[in-house]
């Protein structure tokens, strides 16, 4: 089978593709001829309508990662084409990383290095106090498999209560989870010192926060998302962190990505920006890589792949 792998995998998933199939990769010469694509693996590239019809052989798109906005999903399945995903890989980074990013707005880490690199005259200056997160309380918007592990860390490690908005989550699991389910994004809005994102990016989630959401956040609370840029509206959240609506935030994930050097938000002392890094540990790389190439060794010994997301 021709494995075309649009974008670069870590080498030992790699490795474990090129045992199953001939593989193209991105920096090959031979990626342009994509019409001989069997199986594609692919992260960030867009694979749209046009794209899918150039591979009319094409039996499976693997998605390496949780977010498919990047793939049509309905005309893939109008062709026969599967379409997979690796939802189990990268939670724990990803989560981590809410964590990281939520202490860091805090503490003011990012700002403090700035400024020390920038030289001081006195320590621990005044505009440098930040928030303790001990008893507070987390709201997750999406209760996934991100959030809850994003609620567990929180839970266990700062004592702090975790409220939850996810049409998806019925009493009883919210129960088993340890928490306090929420029926609007406006109810938890008010009751969170931390609100973490990780929902996909929809029609529903689209500019999901926006001024009217961020007016309804507490003075002191931290914004956090890992999901996708346009769940939260950029220019809203540039006026919020501004003019003191809220204290901070920090954005994984941006409309335009990587963000421009230009973009507003990087000119704020109680902002902080990662580029995409959710996903990039050595673990969550392998993980990734590997299940998608599993995914297109099952398809080939004709069995059902695992993580079918087009059904
Ligand atoms: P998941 O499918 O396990 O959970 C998503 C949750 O969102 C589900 O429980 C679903 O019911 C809920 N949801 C759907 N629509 C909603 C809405 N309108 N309001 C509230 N909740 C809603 O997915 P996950 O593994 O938790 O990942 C979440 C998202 O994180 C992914 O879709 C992806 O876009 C993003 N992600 C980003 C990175 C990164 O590198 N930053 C890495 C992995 C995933």
């Amino acid at each position: 089978m021709k494995i075309f792998i649009l974008d670069p995998i870590h080498s030992i998933p790699l490795a474990d593709a090129n045992q199953i199939g001939e593989v193209i990769k991105w920096d090959d010469e031979e990626i342009d001829n994509i019409s001989e694509a069997e199986a594609i693996i692919v992260r960030t590239s867009i694979i749209d309508r046009e794209r899918i019809n150039r591979m009319p052989q094409l039996k499976i798109i693997a998605k390496h990662g949780i977010g498919t906005d990047n793939i049509d999903l309905e005309h893939a399945k109008e062709k026969g084409i599967i379409v997979t995903n690796t939802p189990t890989a990268n939670m724990e980074s990803v989560a981590e990383l809410v964590v990281a990013l939520t202490l860091a707005s805090a503490r003011k880490i990012a700002y403090s290095h700035d400024l020390t690199r920038e030289g001081l005259d006195k320590p621990a200056p005044k505009e440098l106090t930040g928030l303790e997160l001990g008893g507070k309380n987390v709201g997750l918007i999406g209760t996934g498999r991100i959030g809850q592990k994003v609620g567990s860390i929180f839970s266990a490690g700062f004592n702090m209560k975790v409220y939850g908005y996810d049409p998806f989550l019925t009493e009883e699991k919210a129960k088993e989870l340890g928490i306090v389910k929420v029926d609007t994004v406006k109810e938890l809005l008010k009751e969170a010192d931390v609100v973490s994102i990780s929902v996909p990016l929809t029609k529903d989630t689209t500019n999901l926060i926006s001024m009217d959401e961020l007016k309804q956040m507490k003075e002191n609370a931290i914004l956090i998302n890992t999901s996708r840029g346009k769940i939260v509206n950029e220019a809203d959240l540039y006026i919020a962190l501004k003019e003191g609506i809220i204290r901070a935030a920090a954005l994984d994930v941006f409309e335009i990505e990587p963000p421009k050097k230009d973009n507003p938000l990087l000119s704020l002392s109680n902002f902080i920006a990662t580029p995409h890094i959710g996903a990039a540990t050595e673990e969550a790389l392998i993980r990734m890589g590997q299940t998608a190439v599993e995914e297109i060794k099952l398809l080939m010994n004709e069995q059902t792949p695992k993580f079918i997301v087009n059904r």
